[in-house]
């Protein structure tokens, strides 16, 4: 077929062809526009021999542009009814790997191992189902996965406080969080009416490049993001107040003055002005062995 599966009439004619009927609750809203296709991949900076990752194919919108510029596409898809509508529609591409899968449950690394060459620069690229946007790219940032960047399209207000900074409204755990295994960038804010069905909500594209090493040393990553969380427990209180609660039996207000101090913090702060740097120290300085 020489046209593409992301324009408005194949999509329709697809969806008819195999009485395809949405489901809501696995975030279904295909693209149906190929610049914004072809935008995404240029944002995600794939070259012609890199592996491209991607999580719900839904029909294909996506999967097709990733086979045309890339050497090989793996696609995680959790529903059964989409798998014989993929195979007709990417049946002249033969670089990719559709995986009947939940992405949650799935073992990526293996699949990595089996699927791509050693060394090949590995790319996650994705118009991710909305109710687990969140899960979905924890998963994939903190098991460390060796891919070089992720590039996907979430709802814009999620996509806003990961990629947020100190002192906005969007900052949060969830910055930190994202940002201390990545170089988050809010890339290019997409429309509703690119998508069939439309989502209720705005969307947008982030793009996270992979670090090398997280930017900042702290002793007990656990211990990090848990102050992290806590300090933004509720918003509009001090620093010291937040601190004070979420440490009490172990630390008392004087003892939280001293240590903040010392790393020349004023506790009268709110969470939302401290930068992932002064997060570090504040861990450090209260960690227990
Ligand atoms: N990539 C297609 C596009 O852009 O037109 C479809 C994107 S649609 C927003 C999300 C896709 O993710 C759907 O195909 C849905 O079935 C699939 N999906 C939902 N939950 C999933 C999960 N846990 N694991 C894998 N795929 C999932």
């Amino acid at each position: 077929n020489n046209r593409a599966v992301a324009t408005p009439t194949r999509t329709k004619e697809i969806l008819a062809k195999y009485g395809f009927s949405f489901k809501k609750s696995l975030g279904q809203n295909f693209l149906v526009d190929v610049n914004i296709l072809k935008n995404i991949i240029e944002h995600a900076g794939i070259q012609k021999e890199a592996g491209a990752i991607e999580i719900g194919p839904g029909i294909g919108a996506l999967t097709e542009q990733l086979a045309i510029h890339s050497d090989k596409v793996v696609a995680f898809e959790i529903d059964q009814r989409l798998l014989p509508i993929l195979e007709d529609t990417l049946q002249d591409y033969d670089n990719v790997e559709v995986i009947n899968q939940d992405i949650l449950k799935a073992d990526v690394e293996e699949v990595i191992k089996e699927q791509f060459t050693s060394g090949q620069s590995i790319h996650v690229v994705a118009n991710l189902p909305y109710y687990i946007t969140t899960p979905i790219l924890m998963k994939l940032l903190m098991d460390r996965l060796p891919i070089s960047s992720l590039t996907v399209m979430i709802q814009k207000e999620v996509a806003d406080r990961m990629a947020a900074s100190p002192n906005s409204k969007s900052y949060g755990s969830l910055s930190i969080a994202v940002q201390y295994y990545t170089e988050a960038q809010v890339v290019m804010n997409v429309p509703k009416t690119v998508f069939q069905p439309q989502p209720n909500v705005d969307s947008a594209v982030l793009h996270l490049k992979m670090r090398n090493q997280p930017p900042v040393d702290v002793k007990d990553e656990d211990f990090f993001f848990d102050v992290v969380k806590a300090t933004f427990g509720q918003r509009r209180k001090t620093l010291m107040n937040n601190l004070a609660r979420h440490f009490k039996g172990q630390y008392d207000k004087e003892a939280l003055q001293s240590y903040l101090d010392q790393i020349e913090i004023d506790p009268r702060r709110r969470g939302e002005s401290l930068s992932m740097d002064e997060f570090a120290k504040l861990a450090n300085i209260l960690y227990q062995e």
